[in-house]
């Protein structure tokens, strides 16, 4: 049957209606009915920071992302996804959950709200690993590691240590020019643990080779986060990226994306070379973007379009080609996605639905939830505006966004988003009746009443752990 005329799965609001559909669901032939004798594979891509408008299929006119944009032209394009937090391990712990941060517990850098996904969670890969897939995990950075429990379920779990290298070229670097020296880094002898986009994908490749069955690959880049992973010269030049050029944030940017989007292309030509693309589902998502000067803020952590607005691009067996998706999606909404084209069942009462439903225009508008617990993070940089370094709270729905300061609610803000997209005036104080609807939508999630106790030892473990690597405030 066609995947994109399946209902939808359950809404955690009703489960009566959750009932219905789970028999509906065990009668008619599963997804995996038409999967062959095998059930295709999952190919999961996270591109750290990555900001959806810096993609050619998103409006951006650099031509950063051919690759990405064949994939879209090829698939489907979610226009409006949103992440639930703007640090690495939160947001990618809810797209390995399906749930909000509340739920899946890692809430902060370090500190006592938790970063830590507990064993008990099913994940992404427990779940596949379950029915049966190879799950192989290519990380290229400390952010995305076993140390958040981001390895949990995986068979194979590549956090990069091995490969970690810096890419440094003295006429590009450092490419944000603050944080960090890059003196310190080499004087100091001390190699981060993190690695560039052709490392990482020669090892997801040579992964992909041994395996003869479906698998489940998750491969993450980091190119353009960090200030070390400068991409050679000919990806900075034709960005005209230099030292002390204009808009050179911007350029070294744009190069960055264009040498991760080179070796994203490698990694979905292994999938066709090898007869696997007709078999797998693929999904390529960033875990949060960057601020780049907007909101006068150039890193993430903090809840602007510009840090929680991720590329979703989605492509499977016989589904749909070339289409856009303008509804509201969640990064949370992956997991139960992949259940469903699977045909397996998701746990129950996750945050997160299937985007399958939106795509004959059946579903229900979604709100999105996001936080950035500052003020509990001892790993929030110093540097962060004042206004920011509060307990920040996000709802977000189609047409309106309100950012909750819980310890400064008078620095609370309101964003009518058909007006202002780029979320520039705030709007609270004219629609106090929007603002209340989605503040209640916030308490109702749990996530407000957050632990403050005292650090746990796990912490504090990670806290010298990161020190000695070198790692300051931005990650
Ligand atoms: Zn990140």
């Amino acid at each position: 049957m066609d995947a994109t005329a399946m209902p939808m799965t359950r809404s955690r609001h009703s489960t009566l209606r959750a009932a219905l559909l789970g028999g509906l669901l065990a009668l008619l032939p599963a997804c995996g009915a038409d999967q062959g004798p095998e059930p295709w594979s999952v190919l999961l891509v996270t591109l750290d920071t990555t900001r959806a408008d810096r993609l050619g299929c998103y409006g951006y006119g650099q031509d950063t992302t051919p690759n990405l944009d064949a994939l879209a032209a090829d698939g489907v394009r979610f226009e409006f996804a949103v992440s639930t937090a703007g640090i690495t391990p939160v947001a990618h712990a809810s797209i390995l959950t399906g749930l909000n941060p509340p739920r899946h517990g890692v809430r902060v850098f370090h500190g006592a709200p938790g970063s830590y996904l507990d064993r008990t969670t099913p994940t992404l890969a427990r779940i596949l690993g379950e029915a049966g897939h190879a799950t192989g995990a290519f990380v290229s950075a400390y952010p995305a590691s076993e140390r958040f429990g981001l390895d949990h379920g995986f068979d194979h779990f590549d956090n990069g240590a091995k490969d970690s290298a810096l890419h440094t070229d003295p006429e590009f670097e450092p490419k944000l020019g603050v944080l960090r020296g890059a003196g310190d880094w080499q004087q100091r002898r001390w190699v981060p643990t993190q690695r560039r986009a052709d490392a990482v994908t020669d090892k997801a490749i040579a992964w992909l080779e041994e395996q003869d069955g479906p698998v489940l690959q998750w491969v993450h880049y980091f190119d353009p986060h960090d200030s070390f992973l400068v991409p050679p010269r000919k990806f900075l030049q034709r960005f005209e990226a230099r030292r002390d050029g204009p808009d050179r944030m911007a350029r070294v940017y744009d190069a960055d994306l264009n040498f991760m989007d080179h070796h994203v292309g490698r990694l979905l030509e292994a999938y066709r070379e090898r007869g696997r693309m007709e078999r797998t589902i693929v999904l390529v998502t960033a875990d949060h973007g960057q601020g780049l000067g907007d909101h006068d803020w150039e890193q993430h952590r903090i809840l602007y379009r510009e840090q929680l607005q991720i590329p979703l691009l989605a492509r499977w067996p016989g589904g749909p080609r070339g289409r856009v998706v303008p509804d509201l999606v969640r990064n949370t909404d992956l997991l139960p996605t992949i259940t469903q084209l699977l045909g397996l069942e998701a746990p129950r009462g996750l945050d997160g639905q299937s985007v399958v439903d939106l795509l004959d225009a059946s579903g229900e508008p979604r709100v999105a939830y996001a936080e950035a617990l500052n003020t509990l993070d001892s790993h929030a940089p110093g540097a962060l505006p004042e206004r920011h370094k509060d307990l920040l709270f996000c709802a977000v729905e189609r047409d309106w966004k309100l950012i909750h300061h819980v310890e400064h609610p008078e620095n609370s803000e309101l964003y009518d988003l058909r007006e202002d997209p780029g979320e520039l005036v705030n709007v609270l104080d004219e629609h106090p009746e929007e603002a209340a609807r989605l503040l209640a939508f916030l308490e109702e999630s749990g996530g407000m009443a957050v632990r403050t106790g005292e650090v746990d030892p796990i912490e504090e473990e990670a806290a010298r752990k990161l020190e000695a690597l070198g790692y300051s405030g931005d990650e």
